[in-house]
């Protein structure tokens, strides 16, 4: 685990000046373990393919490396495109972008995605003071760009796919992933993470790639996140509402995440959440781009405790505060029950999950989880659990 390890440090990459300023700016004391696996190649140029648990900072090694390595800026140049699947997750790193160039004020950075006028992303592209040098953006929106010749990807030096095994399981995704990479040079580094990689994806991963340094920090079983403690508990669906509420009176959260199977199930709890005077706020796909950022915002920003959310805020998104994750609904895979309760105890902070167990299929789906993830998760205690434990 990253605890120990404190050999090397930052300084020791030989980053740029401005870079490690920023990086003491963060509040970064001592790089992680895929940190010091993958920034010594990756800033050298090398493809990179990675897996490593969710929260031990697999943004940072991209975004340090394609800054460390930009340099002859030119007007109207786009050298480096990061893709992501969701809207919050490529603002997310849009945002990581900014914290780490604070001092290379020289570097454009853009965020493109659905939802929002295409017209503006076209103002910006076609002007050669605005137009981005790094690009972050969903593969939806980018390959309208580019298929609509408004930007041009001749001169990328960098492409990055973050949770590439989501955007390469998704035929549409995967169809404008291969579509924008066919409109890039040949020549150009190539990185992509994800926290799970299965067997079957790594081998389409790589065929983007020419012999990259393939980091596996854990092996699949083992990806389950230290110092997050997960519990189940057994009820009937129609107790769900009640036992959410004794929870969030009882459990001394920070912020909370609550996972819901549909958008219909989210707006539903989430206004009555409200009802109880709980400050919630909703998060799903069935709400405009821009509501969609604003609630996100508030909720990093911590001005709302609760989120109650679907899948699409279930990967990549970072939020310091959140100690507690509830599985109100159990996802239907163990892959997506990783990334959700990753979402609680990040960068090797103590967390707390509890999944809601109603039926038989939910029962059969934790089976899986504990086999996949090699973890017994135990029922949760009645009498509660020790606050200072998450
Ligand atoms: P991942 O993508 O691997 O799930 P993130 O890149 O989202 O993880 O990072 C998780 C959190 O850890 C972020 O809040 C990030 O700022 C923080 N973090 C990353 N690297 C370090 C570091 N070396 N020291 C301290 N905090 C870090
Ligand atoms: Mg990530």
């Amino acid at each position: 685990s990253y605890v120990g390890i404190h050999s090397t440090g930052f300084r020791d990459f030989l980053l740029k000046p401005e870079i490690l300023r920023a990086i003491t700016d963060c509040g970064f004391e001592h790089p992680s373990e895929v940190q010091q696996l993958c920034i010594p190649q990756a800033i050298l140029g090398q493809d990179v393919i990675c897996q490593a648990k969710s929260g031990l900072g697999k943004t940072a090694v991209f975004v340090l490396a394609t800054l460390q390595q930009l340099d002859h800026l030119q007007d109207g140049e786009t050298n480096v495109l990061v893709l992501c699947h969701t809207r919050e997750l490529a603002y997310q790193i849009k945002n990581e972008y900014n914290r780490f160039s604070k001092y290379l004020p020289e570097v454009r950075t853009a965020v493109f995605y659905g939802g929002t006028p295409v017209q503006k992303d076209i103002e910006l592209l076609s002007n050669k003071d605005t137009h981005p040098h790094i690009i972050v953006a969903t593969p939806g929106r980018l390959h309208a760009l580019v298929r609509e010749k408004k930007l041009r990807l001749g001169n990328l030096k960098q492409f990055v796919l973050d949770e590439c095994d989501k955007m390469l399981d998704q035929v549409d995704m995967r169809r404008d992933v291969q579509d924008i990479f066919r409109a890039t040079p040949t020549q150009k580094q190539v990185m992509m993470f994800s926290a799970t990689l299965s067997a079957e994806i790594r081998p389409i991963c790589k065929r983007f790639m020419q012999t990259p340094l393939e980091i596996y920090v854990d092996d699949e079983k083992k990806l389950t996140l230290h110092g997050l403690q997960q519990y189940y508990i057994k009820l009937d669906e129609r107790e769900k509402n009640r036992k959410l509420n004794d929870l969030l009176d009882s459990l001394e959260f920070n912020q909370v995440i609550i996972f819901v199977k549909s958008t219909l199930r989210c707006t539903e709890l989430d206004k009555l959440l409200r009802e109880c005077n709980f400050p919630s706020v909703a998060v799903h796909s069935g709400i405009s781009q821009e509501e969609r950022i604003r609630r996100y915002k508030e909720f990093k920003e911590f001005n709302k405790r609760i989120c109650v959310a679907t899948d699409v805020f279930g990967r990549g998104i970072d939020i310091e505060r959140i100690n507690v994750a509830i599985n109100y609904d159990l996802p239907d895979k163990a892959d997506t029950y990783l990334h959700r309760v990753g979402r609680a105890g990040r960068f090797g902070t103590k967390g707390l999950s509890i999944s809601f167990i109603s039926s038989k299929e939910d029962q059969e789906v934790l089976s899986l989880i504990e086999k996949r993830f090699d973890v017994a998760l135990p029922e949760f205690p009645e009498e509660g659990v020790d606050s200072s434990s998450y």
